[in-house]
């Protein structure tokens, strides 16, 4: 096992990994920016390390220097967290050549699920169902208006190097394709240095449901059921349960079996999600996979019992998952509301400022994630997300009271959060009955999607 790992990133994911190493008895390396000298994950670790000015690129995004800090300091690997460096090839690339482990599938894996049209390509050849649509990325105009007419409108337009709900563009009908095209291409362009494109027929109401699944480097795969992240802002994830309410034993052993099938067609090893949309008729199609830990990974340690970050560093220093398919059992229903400092009633807009006072939620079956505390100055450079909230119940009657109880016990002063908005959201009837799908919010609440 590792003796020291550093943590390639900032905010609630840092501690949760930092936390992790501890029970492990690993000692930890946190990094930070000029911004975050006061952060929780840097008090909480053994050591840190600045690696540079607040923006993203010229700290967390620094490979040169959070390389250096991971050898100056001894670190023997490194836990990339999600976003930042955690779907970047060339990261984990960097890391082989200078002898640390990164905490991940191989660069190879990341490379191709990175690449979203390719991904799909290699999933339907491994015999998972995808989502019609063009073949491979948009080559040219006139071969986009031809896929979308003999599909029929309407199509969503994908950024192929695209994540966290960015780079997406729904086109309803032939006389929008051509702006949207070129939209979609310089927003792709500016967001991920990639303007290539993909094309998906667009699947009305689905609901959003993917898939846990770790393997180590021996070949063995577990998959630990789904989680329904439904709950969509703008294709951006605000609530998410598992299990989903629209899942049979049957959906989900075949859902589970595609996933270990496509893992196992690329040799991965370590976590990862395969995230589907599932039709009203129960069919279900690849959308994409994730190849590092999901924001949302703690619903699914609620309802199996499974350290997802332990197993991670477990299996990526060489060892065999501790457990096998036949252990894993569903047990109860967990959610998860993201809070986000954020303004639901002036359109949602960012909130930034010091945390003056806050009283968070306890008692059975509560868990948060955060590196908030009273006092803290939220700098302006970073995501938005400053907490998980994470109820477990028997059954999803339960788990919806305790999240109500624990959405009104929930106190943050001095910023505007999202806090209020969720409890609509967890308080509608729609939501309450289980009748989930990514249009759910346009459709449901007073807000616009
Ligand atoms: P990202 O990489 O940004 O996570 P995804 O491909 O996972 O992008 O899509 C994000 C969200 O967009 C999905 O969860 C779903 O709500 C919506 N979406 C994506 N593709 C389709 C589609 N073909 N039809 C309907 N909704 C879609
Ligand atoms: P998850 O699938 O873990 O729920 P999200 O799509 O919500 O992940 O992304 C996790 C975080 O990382 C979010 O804060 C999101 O904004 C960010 N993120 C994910 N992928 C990218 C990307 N390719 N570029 C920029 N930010 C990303
Ligand atoms: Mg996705």
């Amino acid at each position: 096992m590792f003796k020291k790992i550093l943590i390639a990133n900032r905010g609630e994911i840092a501690i949760r990994i930092i936390r992790a190493c501890k029970e492990m008895g690993i000692a930890t390396v946190a990094i930070y920016s000029e911004a975050d000298r006061n952060s929780l994950h840097v008090r909480m670790a053994d050591e840190a390390i600045c690696v540079g000015p607040a923006p993203n690129k010229e700290s967390y995004l620094n490979m040169p220097n959070i390389i250096s800090a991971a050898i100056v300091t001894g670190a023997e690997a490194i836990h990339p967290g999600y976003a930042y460096f955690s779907e970047q090839a060339s990261f984990a690339e960097a890391c082989e050549a200078c002898n640390i482990k990164f905490i991940g599938p191989k660069a190879s894996a990341i490379e191709l699920m990175g690449d979203k049209a390719r991904a799909k390509e290699t999933a339907a050849k491994a015999g998972v169902p995808v989502i019609p649509g063009s073949k491979g990325t948009i080559e040219s105009e006139q071969a986009a208006f031809r896929t979308a007419s003999k599909m029929g409108y309407p199509v969503r337009l994908k950024a192929t190097a695209g994540g966290g709900g960015r780079g997406i563009r729904v086109v309803n009908s032939e006389d929008e394709l051509a702006g949207a095209l070129r939209i979609a291409t310089a927003e792709a362009e500016a967001a991920f240095g990639n303007g290539l494109l993909y094309m998906e027929k667009e699947i009305v109401d689905p609901r959003h449901i993917e898939i846990q699944l770790i393997g180590d480097e021996h070949g063995n795969y577990i998959h630990l059921g789904e989680r329904e992240c439904s709950i969509q802002r703008r294709n951006q994830k605000l609530i998410e349960e598992a299990p989903s309410c629209a899942v049979t034993p049957a959906i989900r052993k075949k859902m589970g079996e595609a996933a270990i099938k496509l893992a196992r067609a690329v040799g991965y090893a370590n976590a990862g999600t395969v995230e589907y949309l599932l039709d009203k008729r129960g069919d279900f199609y690849f959308m994409e996979m994730n190849t590092r830990v999901q924001v949302e990974h703690p619903v699914t340690e609620a309802v199996t019992g499974v350290d997802i970050l332990k197993e991670q560093i477990l299996v990526a220093s060489g060892a065999k998952l501790s457990i096998s398919q036949k252990d894993i059992k569903i047990h109860g229903h967990a959610i998860e509301c993201r809070i986000i400092a954020e303004d639901p009633s002036n359109n949602f807009a960012p909130s930034v400022g010091t945390i003056e006072l806050m009283a968070a939620p306890g008692g059975m079956g509560v868990r948060i994630d955060t590196h908030i505390y009273g006092g803290y100055q939220i700098p302006p450079y970073y995501d938005a997300m400053l907490a998980k909230l994470i109820v477990w119940g028997i059954d999803r009657k339960d788990a919806i009271a305790r999240m109500k109880r624990c959405l009104s016990e929930y106190e943050i002063k001095g910023i505007k959060t999202n806090i209020s908005y969720q409890l609509e959201i967890i308080s509608n009837p729609y939501f309450e009955k289980g009748e989930l799908s990514t249009s759910f919010i346009p459709k449901r609440m007073n807000t616009e999607g």
